[in-house]
């Protein structure tokens, strides 16, 4: 299956507002294993819109168009695609009672062009529309098929999951399965690079690699005729790819380095506690959006000023008087301290200069990441600058993932020896 996404909108045209429909629906077809060759955005012109179609089932079998399937004048995709088809319209009795009872459950007077959307092309499927009024559709002839969806992304989006990925899964009798390995401390290229082999031969499961904010993602895609052989394609994969790329897979499926965290924390019934100074309590922040983290995550503290590093945290005076704020032995004196103070047996720290002014005499990206726990301290120096502007929250984000890396690395020694 080729599919092309063909928006309807002259809003669209005139930047009044984005195409998120279109990144929504290639992110759903991407997980399908349908492959999208092109975006298509056309204004509400019929003559337009009628070419823009041809042009699309000359490169596609599938068009998945959006917008223009309202009450109004302007509202012509419908009648555009029935007679690219040279189908009649019927309406439909079911979709004329949903509209009417819509209408009077939200208690707003259905005018006769609202009854215009219960007409559909004669053998269309209708999808429909819990929130709205347009019932989408789909229709096929001669091995084209094309799907109608509302513009209204609230509208869009649960007619998409709900009615229209069951029916492309029922026009195959594949399903697919896809699992996502997690990298943190490897580049993209890099990682590319050693993969390229691998992924090139395969081709049932499929090796994608996503890079975003610092981290890989691999998703491995299989195929089968059902859940169980496409997974059990899957898994050998994985376990393949995880020996070749070694400690810099973080997790299997796990979502963010946060929730890998919190259930390594769990697992080995562990707690943690951040000191944080450059991050200002994004670590405590990624921690806390993960449910259940009550029960790993002690406390952070948000440790912006030397005074606060030295009377609640206990970084001694002549450590900042001598090395300064932004050194390698506060930073482990920081997360001695709030261990300290917590009772937990990890201390996570940051501190650094997220810039854009340097401080301390020292370059912005310079950021110490401090841990401490009974059986293992460390502190890692890292230069997270690439010289752009704008950067500080870049630096910040990074520091605090490369923090809770190292929270990672830490549970691992702590499972070696227990
Ligand atoms: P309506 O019944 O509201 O007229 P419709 O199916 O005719 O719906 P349009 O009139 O084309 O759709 O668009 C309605 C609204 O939906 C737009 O004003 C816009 O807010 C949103 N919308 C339309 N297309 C897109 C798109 N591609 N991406 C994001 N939002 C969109
Ligand atoms: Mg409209």
């Amino acid at each position: 299956m080729k599919a092309e996404i063909l928006c309807v909108g002259t809003e669209i045209l005139l930047g009044d507002i984005v195409n998120t429909n279109a990144s929504y629906i290639s992110k759903r077809l991407a997980a399908l294993g349908v492959e999208v060759y092109n975006h298509t955005v056309v204004g509400d012109n019929p003559n337009r819109l009628k070419s823009a179609l041809k042009i699309a089932f000359d490169r596609a079998d599938t068009v998945i168009m959006t917008g223009g399937l309202g009450p109004t004048y302007d509202d012509l995709t419908k009648e555009t695609v029935a007679e690219y088809f040279n189908l009649e319209m019927f309406e439909d009795e079911k979709s004329l009672n949903e509209i009417t009872a819509y209408f009077k459950r939200t208690g707003r007077e259905m005018t006769e062009n609202n009854r215009k959307q219960a007409l559909f092309p004669q053998g269309a499927v209708i999808f429909p529309n819990e929130n709205g009024t347009a019932p989408g559709f789909a229709v096929q002839k001669d091995g084209k098929t094309a799907v109608l969806l509302p513009g209204p992304p609230i509208e869009m989006m649960p007619m998409f999951k709900n009615s229209v990925e069951p029916y492309f899964l029922s026009m195959t009798d594949e399903t697919l399965v896809s699992q996502n390995i997690h990298i943190f401390g490897m580049g993209e290229s890099t990682v590319e690079t050693k993969l390229r082999p691998l992924m090139l031969e395969s081709t049932n499961p499929t090796i994608a690699p996503y890079a975003k904010r610092g981290e890989v993602r691999l998703r491995v895609t299989a195929k089968a005729h059902d859940y169980n052989s496409a997974h059990s394609l899957c898994e050998p994969m994985v376990q393949k790819i995880c020996d070749m790329l070694g400690d810099v897979v973080y997790g299997v499926d796990i979502d963010s380095l946060q929730n890998a965290v919190v259930h390594a924390l769990k697992e080995n019934k562990l707690h943690l506690a951040s000191a944080e100074s450059c991050t200002g309590g994004m670590i405590s922040s990624r921690i806390t959006d993960i449910s259940g983290a009550s029960s790993v995550f002690s406390c952070g503290v948000c440790a912006y000023s030397n005074e606060i590093k030295e009377k609640v945290l206990g970084v001694s005076h002549d450590t900042l008087d001598k090395f300064g704020a932004v050194s390698d032995k506060t930073a482990l004196e920081m997360a001695r301290g709030v261990r300290k103070i917590s009772g937990a047996q990890i201390g996570i720290s940051t501190t650094g200069v997220a810039g854009p002014d340097t401080d301390e005499g020292k370059p912005v990206g310079l950021v110490y990441v401090g841990i401490d726990s009974p059986w293992y301290s460390d502190v890692l120096e890292l230069h997270l600058s690439r010289g752009r502007r704008d950067e500080r929250d870049d630096i910040r984000y990074m520091a605090s993932s490369h923090a809770l890396n190292l929270v990672l690395n830490a549970i691992k020694k702590y499972k070696g020896i227990n």
